[in-house]
């Protein structure tokens, strides 16, 4: 899947969402339904040579093959690790590579999805923060993503989550078009709550994102006041737990089926005392919860410590008996590098933060 001979004039139709490749087609001769049938093409049956659709005229496909290709993310690495994840390191038209990772249990598959190269958020204990940011990735970049799993790894992808290299709601529009295609019965026909968007807490970008889709949301909390809270996620001194919460709540609307993931680290002797367990049991008060510890995974220069298996068991004892639902994420593909917070990719970093840094960036080469 070279991208030799590959035209960039040529619009994209990774990029098109359901109404967008209607008007498309209709543009160039066919009708409506056609670009239903050229959707399903690409997304349910994984082909991008136009000669192999045969339900479209010769005369159309023709015609298709002259102004727009189906254009993927070059695969440069395929990992797969001990326990059955698989991470690609994928390269983009511009050089940058970003990381996807299919995590496998029994009955379900995971796909952990990037959505920016790097990220401009500077949360201090994730890796993907020291890369420094790029830019955002396209929707076709971001659905090319599952293209992959699905069409080249074949395995069953049951549940996508924007929890890969960078911040979803930076990256609004992309990511609402690609998680529209997501579910598409034409395309992934994933359910709503088959599909999690997760953010370190954008509270304008995440009131928009309720306006106009119903994926599920999950927020890296990580602490349980705003004076850790400022240091741990930054953003959070723009939109504090005060802002935060209730625009999760109101993200819930009246779906009572609904619950918000809570995402909290855990950094040994930072955010794991039985009393910020207290303070956090308070601060999801009358807010349908299910907490997600995760276990800090390292990397070189993180500068924390993950609490030990103890202290998780007992932080999550005391949430339980609170009556939070709350589960421990295993840590999974640390083997390979592709544990939450290991994603680095290879950003060619615009924003200086990874050159003031005095840690230095780590690459991932082939
Ligand atoms: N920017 C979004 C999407 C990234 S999701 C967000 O913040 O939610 C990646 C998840 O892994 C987040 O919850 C993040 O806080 C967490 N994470 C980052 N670095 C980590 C590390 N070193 N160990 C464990 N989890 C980490």
């Amino acid at each position: 899947m070279a991208l030799a001979g590959f035209c960039e004039d040529k619009i994209n139709l990774l990029n098109l969402d359901r109404e967008g490749i209607q008007a498309f087609v209709q543009k160039h001769g066919g009708k409506p339904f056609h670009g239903r049938i050229l959707l399903k093409w690409i997304h349910k049956h994984g082909v991008t040579d136009f000669d192999a659709m045969t339900d479209l005229s010769r005369q159309l496909r023709g015609r298709l093959s002259e102004v727009a290709q189906i254009r993927l993310p070059l695969i440069v690495l395929e990992q797969p690790s001990l326990d059955g994840t698989h991470k690609w390191v994928l390269e983009l038209e511009c050089g940058n590579r970003i990381e996807t990772v299919f995590i496998p249990e029994s009955g379900r598959g995971t796909l952990c999805v990037s959505s920016q190269v790097g990220c401009a958020l500077s949360c201090s204990f994730c890796s993907t923060a020291r890369q420094g940011f790029n830019r955002n990735l396209t929707s076709g970049e971001i659905l090319g993503q599952l293209w992959i799993a699905v069409h080249q790894l074949g395995k069953p992808v049951t549940n996508v989550v924007l929890m890969g290299m960078g911040e979803p709601l930076a990256n609004l529009e992309a990511v609402i078009a690609a998680t529209d295609i997501m579910q598409d019965d034409l395309a992934y026909m994933l359910s709503k709550y088959r599909v999690t968007v997760s953010t370190a807490g954008l509270v304008p970008a995440l009131q928009r994102l309720g306006e106009v889709s119903d994926v599920s949301l999950a927020v890296s909390l990580h602490a349980p006041d705003n004076a850790l809270r400022d240091q741990l996620v930054p953003i959070n001194q723009k939109y504090p737990l005060e802002q935060l919460i209730p625009a999760c709540r109101a993200y819930l609307g009246k779906d009572r089926r609904r619950k918000v993931t809570w995402e909290y680290v855990m950094l040994e002797g930072v955010n794991d005392s039985d009393h910020q367990a207290k303070q956090l049991i308070r601060l999801l008060e009358g807010t349908p919860s299910k907490v997600n510890l995760i276990p800090f995974n390292s990397f070189p220069g993180g500068g924390y410590r993950s609490s030990s298996q103890e202290r998780i068991d007992e932080f999550r004892r005391r949430l339980i008996r609170a009556g939070i639902v709350t589960l421990t994420r295993k840590t999974r593909g640390d083997d390979i590098d592709a544990a939450c917070g290991q994603l680095v990719g290879r950003v060619r970093d615009r924003s200086r933060r990874a050159a003031n840094s005095p840690f230095p960036a780590r690459v991932t080469t082939p």
